[in-house]
């Protein structure tokens, strides 16, 4: 006979866990399948090795603003179940050793490692069975029952969570799978792209910022009315740091995006003083003493503008001062999902019922996660959103 489980999750990332856990503790038998060698991949290798494993401002509060997807409303009701306060009260009991960074982004003092040792702890004692390097064939529905085709065997359950993440890392064992399911299952599906990734330029305006390739400097990025005041990292491909992987997931092929370099200052203000305090200095040694050398020696060299800065009129000035804080660049695309942290889009939260996750003409069969057109900002808000989703369906199957 066929092997059954109450639940069979497909999927042991960050959301796939919490679900199996949750569901666990309710007494549910549960399955939790990956055709990874290890669970929580992404888990290890987020936050620099130090997972940013939540943020204390990713709540119902702040969801709309900060979580992009078609209905940005959509993940309000699991946001506002779980909250970062309720995960970093189980990082606490484990003894994990945490601290906040900047903008409420909480990070492990030591290793994400810590993460996935707790999650599996509590699987463990949970009752969950986890099976790895496990390949998922096919999931059917024939009758009342789901039936999952897999490397193992043939397996039935009367739920399935389907938690296999987005596309990008494709090297991890990223794949489709999710969309695919949702479909062969009569769920719609938007249109997903790489987020939260690094720009890249077409080769003329990258030959003037290769030579700043390791500079990285406090910016206000900007794309229509979205801004981010973050770190910019020029690199031997593009632009990346914390600032522009934001404004990735809000860009679009085509459009521009303005840097000021000095976001704390009125450039032109700034530039005005340096003519009235020290007006025998050039142009590029002003903008040195507020900017990185090697940035401000490439924006000297575009501008052109040599002499003295007290010989510069207010129009000449205003020139540099544009250069400096409205700087427009125009990417011709991202590094893709080779680099992306998440994917933008997702299945359907129309298809979707928002307080339990479970497909709306599909009874039993649920999608949580990165799979779902839910993406968070960078800085703990894509993990919140693994738990809060996982904890929602959890509480059901
Ligand atoms: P995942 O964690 O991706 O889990 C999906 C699981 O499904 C994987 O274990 C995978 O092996 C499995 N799977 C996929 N396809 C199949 C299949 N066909 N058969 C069987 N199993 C399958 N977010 C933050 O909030 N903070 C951070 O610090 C952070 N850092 C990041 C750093 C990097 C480099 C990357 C790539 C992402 C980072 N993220 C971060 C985003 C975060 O990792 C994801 O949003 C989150 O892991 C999504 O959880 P998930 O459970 O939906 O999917």
């Amino acid at each position: 006979a066929n092997e059954h489980f109450g639940v069979v999750v497909l999927g042991a990332g960050a959301a796939g866990m919490m679900t199996a856990i949750e569901a666990g503790r309710r007494g549910r038998s549960v399955l939790l399948l990956d055709h990874a060698r290890n669970p929580g991949e992404k888990i290890r290798i987020s936050g620099g090795g130090r997972c940013n494993f939540t943020n204390v401002h990713a709540t119902h509060t702040t969801a709309r603003e900060r979580f992009l997807g078609q209905n940005p409303r959509f993940a309000l009701s699991a946001l506002s179940r779980y909250t970062p306060e309720n995960f970093t009260a189980m990082v606490r009991r484990h003894g994990i050793a945490y601290h906040e960074k900047t903008l409420g982004q909480l990070f492990c003092d030591n290793s994400a490692v810590e993460i996935i040792t707790m999650l599996v702890s509590e699987l463990r004692r949970a009752g969950v069975t986890m099976r790895l390097g496990c390949e998922i064939r096919g999931v059917e529905r024939p009758a009342e029952r789901f039936e999952i085709d897999t490397s193992d065997g043939r397996i039935t359950a009367d739920s399935v969570v389907v938690a296999t993440g987005g596309k990008s890392i494709p090297k991890m064992g990223a794949t489709n799978f999710g969309y695919q399911l949702a479909q062969k299952f009569g769920l719609r599906v938007t249109e997903t792209r790489p987020a939260l990734v690094p720009l890249t330029f077409e080769p003329g305006a990258l030959e003037r910022l290769k030579p700043l390739a390791g500079v990285s400097t406090p910016a206000t990025v900007s794309h229509a009315k979205t801004r981010f005041d973050e770190a910019l990292l020029f690199t031997h491909r593009g632009l990346s740091g914390p600032a522009i992987l934001q404004i990735s997931s809000y860009w679009r092929e085509g459009d521009a995006i303005v840097v000021d370099l000095l976001p704390d200052q009125d450039a032109m203000e700034m530039l005005q003083h340096a003519r009235a305090t020290t007006p025998k200095l050039a142009v590029q040694t002003v903008l040195g003493a507020a900017l990185p050398r090697r940035l401000a020696q490439m924006l000297g060299e575009s501008l052109a503008l040599p002499g003295m800065i007290g010989d510069f009129s207010d129009k000449k000035l205003q020139i540099v001062a544009d250069q400096v804080s409205n700087w427009r660049l125009k990417p011709v695309g991202s590094e893709g999902y080779r680099t992306a942290e998440v994917t933008l889009g997702g299945v359907d939260t129309r298809d979707l019922d928002a307080k339990t996750l479970e497909a709306r003409d599909v009874p039993g069969l649920y999608f949580i996660g990165e799979v779902v057109d839910v993406t968070g900002w960078l800085g703990g808000y894509n993990f919140q959103w693994a738990w809060a989703s996982g904890f929602a369906a959890g509480q059901v199957v």
